[in-house]
């Protein structure tokens, strides 16, 4: 049988089989992938073979169809293990908010990065945007946000699940597509799955738990059916990607406007940290062309989540 990965309880999946039934399996075999040490074999978004059990209600998946791309996270810092957390995305999807809690740029950042490293197109989804109305510093870093990514050429929507404001257009954004949605707490990422997909009923955090939970207490992904089409994987104990695995010198490659730049610098080994005479970047970061806050994400990634070490930044 043929069948869906619908959702990933630990070493259980959820298969949605192609009638549309749902079944429970576990991986049976070598499914990993060659080099890579995870957490789960089988991701949110495989399609995979299903072989019944006999005497158990358990079935096993036997082969995993090739993948046309996935998005893999290191389990914890201290892990060697990584977490496959989506497969076959057409979209990486983060929810941010300007205000309560307001979304650091480092974070989106790390995210659009790590959505680059795996080639998956992303956008981002300003929600609480009714927020804007009330509050100045909530309107002018929603302005902030969506001026920087725009220039960059990365979508950004505009959306409050209160008002309603911009969900039709995010739904028709997102229809017949494979979307991952990431998110840190207490943006709205829920409320926004509940406002796309009639019945999911997702639950809700109270204001007061918004901003504890874990970021690493869940690795569980579940997708959901749009009613126009397409999915929404939602992995809700993925905050965000914290921790990456960059080459120093790929960095550079993840923030496109840097790596436009950085083909005019003198040195093709440059990293753009202020010694190296001639650097394209620092020109452009000097004009305004760079956003700092992109430059200073850059550096921090550098500096943070690449092996070995790093120049110092002036
Ligand atoms: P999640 O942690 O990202 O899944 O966020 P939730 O959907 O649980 O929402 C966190 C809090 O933000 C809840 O109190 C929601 O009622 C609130 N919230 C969600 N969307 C909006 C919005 O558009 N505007 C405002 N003002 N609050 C919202
Ligand atoms: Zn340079």
């Amino acid at each position: 049988m043929e069948g869906l990965v619908t959702a990933n309880m630990g070493s259980r999946y959820e298969v949605t089989l192609d009638d549309g039934s749902r079944i429970d399996a576990v991986a049976k075999g070598n499914l990993r992938i060659k080099g890579v040490r995870t957490t789960n074999p089988v991701a949110v978004g495989d399609r995979v073979t299903v072989v019944p059990a006999v005497n158990s209600p358990v079935s096993y998946i036997t082969a995993i169809a090739p993948r046309r791309n996935y998005i893999i996270r290191r389990a914890s810092n201290l892990s060697k293990e990584s977490h496959i957390i989506g497969a076959n995305l057409d979209l990486a999807l983060l929810v941010c908010s300007p205000a309560n809690p307001a979304t650091a740029t480092t974070f989106i950042d790390r995210f659009l990065a790590t959505a680059e490293a795996y080639s998956v197109p992303a956008m981002l989804v300003i929600n609480k945007m009714d927020l804007a109305d009330s509050d100045p510093d909530a309107a002018a870093y929603a302005q902030a946000l969506e001026q920087v990514y725009t220039s960059i050429g990365y979508r950004v929507m505009l959306v409050s699940t209160l008002t309603g404001q911009g969900i039709a257009a995010l739904a028709e954004a997102l229809r017949g597509r494979t979307t991952l949605l990431s998110g840190n707490s207490g943006v709205g990422k829920s409320s926004l799955i509940n406002a796309l997909v009639p019945g999911a009923e997702v639950t809700v955090a109270q204001v007061s738990d918004a901003h504890h939970t874990g970021m690493h207490t869940t690795t569980n992904s579940r997708m959901y059916f749009l009613p126009d089409g397409g999915v929404l994987i939602d992995t809700p104990g993925v905050r965000g990607f914290g921790t990456l695995d960059f080459d120093r010198r790929e960095v550079g490659h993840y923030f496109p406007e840097i790596f436009a730049q950085s083909h005019h610098c003198r040195f093709g080994d440059c990293l753009h940290l202020g010694n190296e005479p001639g650097c394209a970047v620092l020109e452009a970061l000097n004009q305004g062309t760079i956003p700092p806050s992109r430059y200073d994400s850059y550096v921090s990634i550098l500096t943070n989540d690449t092996p070995g070490n790093t120049q110092k930044y002036r």
